[in-house]
């Protein structure tokens, strides 16, 4: 039942402890083999394996004999071993110049077969499994799904700063409100002013957020200044604080105006989990050059004073709307 059809998605943003969930994994097995022998290869996920993966009671042994001598992750395939029968993963071959860490003979370029089978036979938890994810997979379909899984934690959606807080949708809130200082509003219409008083700075201008919770959902507003090619520019847009399927659900308009002149933009939230700079580098958002940004605020054109408002709905459920614009998913 997995849908693998999303086009636009990104693939895995960072988030790299591969270290610490290995270890996870690890103490996983150790229980969970012995688990899944009593279950009989339950598990629902329908995936390759068919419970017909041999159970392997001495669990604990097992482990050990995956367990990479040098760095004591887990080992999967290529899992190379010395002349002397010395095993190491293949991270740690490229990195010890060809000798074996063990015994110091030669390494060469001797994959031990066996073992890898037995790893391959090895059904792992999901590597978010502390945060809920209840699936279990051989281990090739298990880093497929985790760059998917949909209880992996999100990034920090500010943009101003390198901010490496990872959570999920409630705690990143409060991450937003509490170190950020970001301006929460409760709603689905908003009419911001944006206001600069030299509006000639473009290049470190200040990036501004603010987060609309409606729907009982969040909603990013982003709103900054940038150099669109040779021309300095105002964006703005929306990301939707949840995945991409979710965000589908929803759309919004920017509009922004005065003196008898108007621009309006109408989109779909993008998911968080595209990056701020790769929604902003694909021009998915409400863009207003600069000449014209100073038009809207009026006075003489030395201060930015920009009125954008804008509304955000739920649109009905619609099987189709996962189309893909070319030009906005590069
Ligand atoms: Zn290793
Ligand atoms: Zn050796
Ligand atoms: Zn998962
Ligand atoms: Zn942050």
């Amino acid at each position: 039942m997995e849908l693998d059809s999303i086009e636009c998605v990104s693939s895995s943003d960072g988030i790299d402890d591969d270290d610490a969930s290995a270890h996870l994994a690890h103490s996983f097995v150790k229980q969970g083999v012995s688990a899944a022998a009593v279950g009989g290869g339950g598990g629902g996920s329908g995936n390759g394996g068919g419970g017909a993966g041999p159970a392997i009671h001495p669990a604990n042994s097992v482990h050990e004999l995956l367990e990479c001598p040098v760095c004591t992750n887990s080992m999967y395939p290529p899992i190379h071993q010395c002349q002397n029968g010395h095993t190491l993963c293949s991270t740690c071959k490229s990195r010890v110049n060809n000798r074996c860490p063990t015994c110091r003979q030669e390494l060469g370029d001797i994959r031990c077969l066996a073992l890898e089978k037995v790893a391959e036979s090895l059904e792992l938890p999901c590597k978010y499994y502390t945060l809920g994810c209840p699936e279990i997979f051989p281990y090739y379909s298990k880093l497929k799904h985790e760059a998917q899984c949909s209880f992996r934690p999100y990034n920090c959606p500010y943009a101003g700063s390198e901010c490496s807080a990872v959570g999920d949708i409630p705690v990143l809130v409060t991450h937003l409100r509490d170190d950020h200082k970001v301006d929460m509003h409760t709603g689905c219409t908003f009419n911001h002013r944006y206001v600069k008083s030299n509006p000639r700075e473009v290049e470190n201008a200040t990036w501004m957020l603010t987060v609309f919770h409606c729907f009982g959902q969040y909603f990013c507003l982003h709103f900054e200044a940038f150099q669109l090619g040779m021309a300095p520019v105002y964006m703005a847009f929306l990301r939707f604080m949840g995945d991409e399927a979710e965000a589908r659900n929803y759309s919004y308009s920017l509009e922004v105006g005065a003196n008898g002149r108007k621009m309006i933009w109408e989109g779909t939230p993008r998911s968080i989990r595209d990056s701020h700079r790769k929604v902003r580098d694909s021009h998915d958002g409400l863009i207003i050059q600069r000449n014209m940004a100073l038009f809207f605020s009026g006075g003489d054109r030395k201060e930015l004073k920009l009125r954008v408002t804008g509304r955000i709905w739920k649109e009905q459920p619609n099987p189709d709307n996962g189309v893909c614009i070319p030009n906005l998913c590069s």
